[in-house]
């Protein structure tokens, strides 16, 4: 086994240099060539196929199947629960650093292949080329971290002692679980979820986002190329609401591992609070959901480094970050400087097939996101003034223009609920005061971020600025493993703090030994 180095993020490539350059065109060519294919389910070591498929589509050219995966049902659920509680007898005495170290392993082949997976990501999500290479950043930054944090955990610790007798406290896993991701960070988030959860001694059923099927598929051959014994991972792909639903309501699941839209972690929420004949626990439910993200801007902040913040936060990924600051709060007195800087910027966002390195703005991912983005513009022309955008772009793919409302009522729905697409609020405030009561006037509370010079705001904003992830003059996106534990608060979900040293607490539990000495 290797020697364990301190943590250390992987830097993200910035594509300015020719090199970098042609090795992503090529990965993408290769890429490319790859199209179509049919990918099979992983159950008990085994890739096996079920009765239907899904195919999954590229976003900028929906006629185009990026490949298929098998629609699994409860016969797959039940054969990969089976495996996976078999597997989970040996995994569970495993010793840390020989579980940390298939983690180490997993993430050298993605550095490794990072432009391969780079370009599966713009492709089949939209990405642009550096979108996609943080993405990929992130999943071997979390597999660095939780290998660690496996082995600090597995050393438990020393309670107060009393005379007579040697007291311990150990942490153990807590048995099979259901890792279901969503499609926006199709690798990062999966990879966070499988892994921290496999670190901890558990074995995993991973029901992928249908979005992102084929990046899921292409990072599950990587999880079994590592060697990991048969059933402690398994990849289950289907629909959410059949073979997801299934087996979050299935008594031999222990624990769900869920970061998704709010709607679908209320459903799991309720569905896993229910006890089955036969259940011998409670179900653990980790849920991450969704934001109404907010930049706030007071009269004393750089205003042109408050503008670039508030376009990259909320157009990054076409704004489909639960991260993404969908909201810009801005006092009365600068207000209309800032929106005219915002509109400049915008304007000048280039727009198009994300395989073309120019293009920062991609297609939102899906016909239905498509749909539900401007179904929130029609009514935002009736909330607020429609300042720039608002079109649909008249050629193939999912492509909206960016979109900024100005003079947003704060409680109007575009200011209080997820649109998950291009679309931003911009709201007026009398002053810091205002503005950071209307910050925290949404029922979540995942990011947000002030601009200001002002030292006594800045910490005032530390104490009632209610979000999980607070930011100081820069965006409100892009939380760094280790760095910035992330996860929300209120609607915005269980606050698990993924990357950080919390998070594998959520998939272990503590056992106080006592043993009198005799
Ligand atoms: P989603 O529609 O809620 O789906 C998430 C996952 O749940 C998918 O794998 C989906 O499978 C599955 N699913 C759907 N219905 C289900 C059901 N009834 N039972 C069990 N599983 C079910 O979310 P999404 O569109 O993929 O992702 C976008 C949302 O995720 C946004 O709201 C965003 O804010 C949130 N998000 C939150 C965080 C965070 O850390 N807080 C991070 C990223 C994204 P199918 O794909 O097959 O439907
Ligand atoms: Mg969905």
């Amino acid at each position: 086994m290797r020697e364990i180095k301190e943590f250390e993020n992987l830097k993200v490539v910035d594509f300015k240099s020719p090199n970098d350059v042609a090795k992503m065109e090529e990965a993408l060519r290769k890429v490319k060539s790859e199209f179509g294919k049919h990918y099979k389910a992983l159950i008990g070591g085994k890739w096996i196929d079920a009765e239907k498929e899904i195919a999954s589509t590229d976003p900028s050219h929906p006629s185009e199947i990026v490949g298929y995966v098998p629609n699994c049902g409860s016969k797959e659920a039940d054969a990969a629960l089976d495996a996976a509680w078999k597997a989970f007898d040996g995994w569970k005495f495993t010793k840390a650093e020989e579980r940390a170290d298939y983690l180490f392993k997993i993430a050298d082949i993605l550095t490794e292949r990072r432009f391969e997976f780079d370009a599966w990501m713009v492709y089949e999500t939209g990405k642009n080329w550096i979108e996609a290479d943080a993405d990929l950043a992130e999943a071997v930054d979390m597999l660095n971290f939780y290998g660690r944090e496996a082995i600090r955990y597995s050393k438990g610790y020393e309670p107060h002692q009393i005379p007579g007798e040697k007291n311990e406290v150990k942490y153990i896993p807590i048995g099979v679980g259901i890792v279901i991701p969503p499609w926006n960070f199709p690798i990062a988030i999966l990879v966070g979820m499988t892994s921290a959860a496999i670190a901890a001694g558990n074995a995993v059923i991973l029901k992928p986002a249908s979005i992102s099927s084929i990046v899921a598929a292409k990072t599950a051959e990587v999880f079994n190329e590592v060697g990991l014994p048969a059933g402690v991972f398994n990849f289950v792909p289907g629909s959410g609401e059949k073979v997801g639903e299934y087996l979050v309501k299935h008594p031999r699941t222990r624990f769900i591992s869920f970061t998704g839209s709010k709607d679908v972690g209320l459903r799991i929420n309720s569905l896993s609070a229910e006890h089955h004949p036969g259940q011998k626990w409670l179900k653990r439910v980790v849920l991450e959901m969704g934001g109404k993200d907010a930049v706030v801007v007071d009269e004393t902040a750089d205003l042109d480094a408050a503008a670039e913040g508030i376009v990259v936060s909320a157009f990054g990924f076409q704004g489909q970050k639960c991260s993404a600051g969908s909201r810009a709060i801005i006092v009365e007195s600068v207000y209309d400087e800032v929106v005219k800087k915002v509109k400049d910027r915008v304007e000048k966002i280039k727009i198009g097939d994300t395989s073309k390195q120019e293009n920062w703005l991609g297609p939102v991912s899906s016909e239905s996101a498509l749909k539900k983005v401007t179904s929130y513009i029609e009514i935002g022309k009736k909330e607020g003034k429609l300042l720039t955008g608002g079109k649909v772009l008249n050629r193939e793919g999912y492509f909206v223009e960016p979109t900024v409302f100005i003079d947003v009522d704060p409680d109007a729905r575009i200011a209080q609920e997820e649109i998950f697409g291009p679309v931003l609020s911009m709201i007026k405030a009398k002053d810091f005061e205002d503005a950071l009561r209307i910050a925290n006037s949404t029922e979540y509370g995942l990011t947000g971020a002030l601009y200001s010079k002002d030292r006594s705001r800045i910490e005032r904003a530390k104490k009632e600025f209610h979000v999980g992830n607070l930011y100081f003059n820069r965006k409100c996106t892009g939380a760094l493993v280790g760095v910035q534990p992330f996860g929300g608060f209120n609607m915005s979900g269980t606050d698990s703090k993924a990357g950080g040293r919390d998070y594998l607490l959520l998939f272990l539990q503590a056992k106080s030994i006592s043993e009198k000495i005799v």
